[in-house]
């Protein structure tokens, strides 16, 4: 069978009437606005405004990335994080208890966690011990019921990328949804796949202003994709998923690239000096490469090392129990400061 977005949504999803707002049922200029019980004298608790409610479709913003990604703006979707994106793809594709997805481990743990809160099963087909994706195995494992593959590139926690050709093999193969996860993609040397998502109808790419960005606070993703998987996006979506604050801070930040990139490079900087510090230590069997933001390493005790560091304040991710990621902790790259100080820490254990 070919590849019919239409098959693949739900049938609930795909007849929903979804809720249309106040702001969305308005077009036009209007200047006196009695139409969404907000509070017209403004906001009495605040210094500033924000008694109106945002864009549900935060058109601005969406022109500025339109121009950036070269994509139009019906092909991206903003999320509250690219977590919502990855909860609004189970829900509008995967029927609970029926379909299935597949994600290829160790990765990003979302994935399951929203599929088990979806009741959507998972089968795993873990990476290669180089943490290469084996694309034959997955796309061997896809069942009539598997809906969407889920692929994170480069990967957390491992912190490759994965091989382009495998990703864009299973892209061609698969007739379902697959999704690539480019959280870190600012720090990767591999090239986006954004640009192939006009080659395939199947193809999402998240991406987040939470990294590279720095803005995790302000909870800011992106689904980019063919306009028809962006509108099921936006039908099942909460009508005002972005803040009125995120919506203003992010439009401001936008024209920033050449900034973000500059820290880009700082932290890659960073990334392979505390590689080359790490890698002295007794206690330290490996450490993988990495195309992100953080360093993935392999301890003799890793629970040991976690336990030392927690106890002096430093709190680094604990990936030991994650299959193939024995006694591993994932370190994000500091500041200068804040990695020598878990250098100092780590010269004085034992
Ligand atoms: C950090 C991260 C995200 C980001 O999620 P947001 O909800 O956008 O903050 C997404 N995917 C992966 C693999 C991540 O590591």
């Amino acid at each position: 069978m070919k590849f019919d977005l239409e098959t693949l949504a739900r049938v609930n999803i795909k007849n929903l009437k979804p809720y249309s707002s106040a702001r969305q049922e308005f077009t036009g200029a209007g200047e006196i606005f009695l139409d969404a019980n907000e509070n017209s004298f403004g906001s009495p608790a605040l210094a500033e405004n924000f008694n109106r409610y945002p864009d549900p479709l935060q058109i601005q913003i969406k022109r500025k990335l339109a121009a950036q990604f070269d994509l139009s703006l019906d092909e991206i979707f903003v999320g509250n994080g690219s977590d919502e994106a990855i909860d609004l793809l189970l829900r509008v594709f995967c029927r609970p208890a029926v379909d299935e997805i597949i994600i290829t481990p160790p990765t990003y743990g979302m994935y399951e966690v929203s599929a088990n809160i979806n009741d959507v099963a998972v089968k795993r087909v873990s990476l290669t011990e180089n943490f290469e994706l084996d694309e034959k195995k997955v796309l061997a494992s896809i069942a009539e019921n598997t809906k969407m593959v889920f692929l994170c590139s480069p990967n957390n926690p491992t912190g490759n990328s994965l091989e382009r050709r495998a990703i864009l093999k299973i892209a061609e193969q698969f007739h379902g949804i697959l999704i690539v996860d480019e959280a870190y993609i600012h720090f990767a040397r591999e090239k986006s796949l954004v640009a192939e998502i006009k080659n395939y109808p199947n193809l999402v790419v998240l991406q987040t202003f939470s990294k590279a960005w720095g803005m995790a606070g302000l909870r800011v993703g992106l689904a980019l994709a063919n306009a028809p998987i962006v509108a099921y996006l936006n039908k099942v979506k909460a009508p005002y998923n972005i803040s009125e604050i995120a919506q203003k801070t992010l439009l401001n930040s936008l024209e920033k690239g050449a900034a973000v990139k500059e820290v880009v490079f700082k932290i890659i900087s960073e990334r392979e000096k505390l590689r080359q510090n790490l890698i002295r230590f007794s206690f330290v069997l490996n450490i993988y490469p990495s195309d992100a933001n953080f360093l993935l390493v392999k301890t003799t005790d890793a629970n040991g090392i976690y336990r030392f560091l927690v106890e002096l304040g430093i709190v680094v991710r604990n990936r030991s129990n994650v299959e193939l990621c024995e006694g591993c902790l994932r370190i994000t790259v500091g500041t200068p400061h804040e990695n020598s100080i878990l250098l100092t820490a780590l010269e004085t254990y034992q």
